[in-house]
């Protein structure tokens, strides 16, 4: 796609949080920076108060289309990726059909780009059907017009040890990474809310920290063994946070993110049974959130991504048992980081451009380490740059209210909750998205 015809010139915005500058996008690239720069025709926006950061990357969104269209498209959801600050997207594999083919995830690929507000870049399934029997066609998908690079069977865990070394194995010949959902099945049979005091006092099936950590330390080894690239998706519990830490101490290639949930809210929320609050992984307790803070704060956790989930209202206001596990999060990710490692002192702008932009993008292979023709997201906003970027205004803020959300489904957990920030203005490369705070294509 070619950059922007139109010029913009936003005065006095702070680069992650750093002095007050001007910044020109012309010709989708950052085209200058500095003090009292003027540009012939462009449109001017007034960045005072306002922070620049280069635009978000999520590895981890549940698009549901094709088929549930009911829940999300990628019309919606790139709407409320770009309403939250966002150019670029991985789109999980659990679709229907599955994304294990060439032909699912170029259409997901093509799909994005027609939408034109943020990149999606396709997740393809580990095994067939995500039937955790056989691998997938990593290698078709990986030569594909999406050129695929992140694999997952999120929402199933590969728990077949054999398969898990496999897909690793496999992957090392076009530096792919597998993205595991670290549940162990037989662990979490049946399993409703975290298992403790929590899931007793309500008569729910526990889901012990175990079942995460398990898989977790056997895929670190695992990775460690072929001299592969693990990801672990949305980790959840203390015991993980220093299990990746461990192995990050061996040098292995585990990288690891965590969702803007796990980082604000724990299971004590569960005992009003309002299945809002039900997610896979579960909430945890106050020391779980405390040590994915710390975790992220020093590294051991790279980047928040959100696992933006939507479901149709009827499969989430139902009873407990039968809800279906997931929230949305695109349009509040931003804002929760905000109020859980920025004003709590464990993260400056720098910290989080770098947790949930650049990292990121190295992590999900949008750095041009497969393009070969630079960097797409992630950069730091500086001349030459893909003019990818969020205006962010930190000192707005107010009660979050799913029904002004563009996602199609309405599950947030945040409803109701006073947040910090306000997502002012969103641009891929040098086209805006977001003006004022509204879509702006
Ligand atoms: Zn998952
Ligand atoms: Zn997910």
């Amino acid at each position: 796609m070619s950059g922007s015809e139109q010029t913009w010139l936003i005065k006095g915005a702070k680069p992650t949080g750093g002095a007050a500058t001007d910044l020109v996008l012309r010709d989708g690239v950052i085209a200058e920076t500095g003090v009292g720069l003027s540009a012939t025709g462009a449109q001017v926006i007034d960045g005072d108060g306002l922070i620049a950061l280069p635009g978000l990357v999520d590895l981890h969104t549940h698009l549901r289309e094709p088929g549930r269209e009911d829940a999300e498209t990628v019309e919606t959801g790139t709407a409320a990726a770009a309403l939250g600050g966002f150019t670029a997207v991985h789109a999980m594999a659990n679709t229907d059909p599955v994304a294990d083919t060439a032909g699912v995830v170029e259409q997901s690929w093509r799909l994005g780009r027609w939408a034109g507000r943020c990149d999606v870049q396709p997740v393809g399934a580990v095994t067939a059907g995500l039937a955790g029997s056989q691998l997938a066609e990593l290698g078709a998908m990986a030569d594909s017009a999406a050129r695929v690079r992140m694999f997952s069977d999120d929402g199933k865990c590969v728990s077949d040890a054999v398969l898990m070394r496999r897909a690793l194995e496999y992957v090392k010949a076009f530096d792919g990474v597998i993205a595991q959902h670290a549940q162990e099945p037989r662990l979490t049979d049946g399993a409703q809310v975290n298992e403790g005091e929590m899931s007793g006092l309500l008569g729910l099936a526990g889901w012990p920290a175990v079942a995460e950590e398990a898989i977790i330390a056997r895929d670190c080894l695992l990775a460690a063994h072929v001299g592969s690239a693990l990801h672990i998706c949305h980790v959840s519990t203390a015991g993980s946070v220093e299990i990746i830490r461990w192995a990050k101490s061996k040098g292995w290639r585990v990288t690891a993110e965590v969702t803007p949930h796990h980082l604000l809210l724990t299971e004590e929320l569960a005992v009003g049974y309002d299945p809002v609050y039900k997610v896979n992984p579960p909430l945890r307790t106050e020391a779980d959130v405390a040590a994915l803070r710390a975790g992220l704060a020093d590294g051991t956790i790279d980047c928040v991504a959100t696992d933006h989930a939507p479901h149709p209202m009827e499969e989430k206001e139902t009873e407990w048992q039968v809800a279906a596990f997931g929230m949305t999060g695109l349009e509040t990710a931003l804002r929760v980081v905000h109020l859980a490692m920025v004003q709590t002192g464990m993260l400056d702008w720098a910290g989080v451009a770098d947790r949930m932009s650049a990292r990121p993008a190295a992590i999900g292979r949008l750095d041009g380490s497969v393009s070969g023709g630079g960097a797409l997201h992630g950069c730091p906003l500086e001349p030459g740059a893909p003019a990818n970027l969020v205006l962010y205004d930190p000192s707005a803020g107010g009660v979050v209210d799913p029904a002004e959300h563009a996602s199609r489904s309405r599950n947030s957990p945040f409803a109701g909750m006073h947040l910090p920030g306000h997502v002012h203005a969103t641009f891929l490369r040098g086209d805006a998205t977001v003006l004022d705070g509204k879509l702006a294509r």
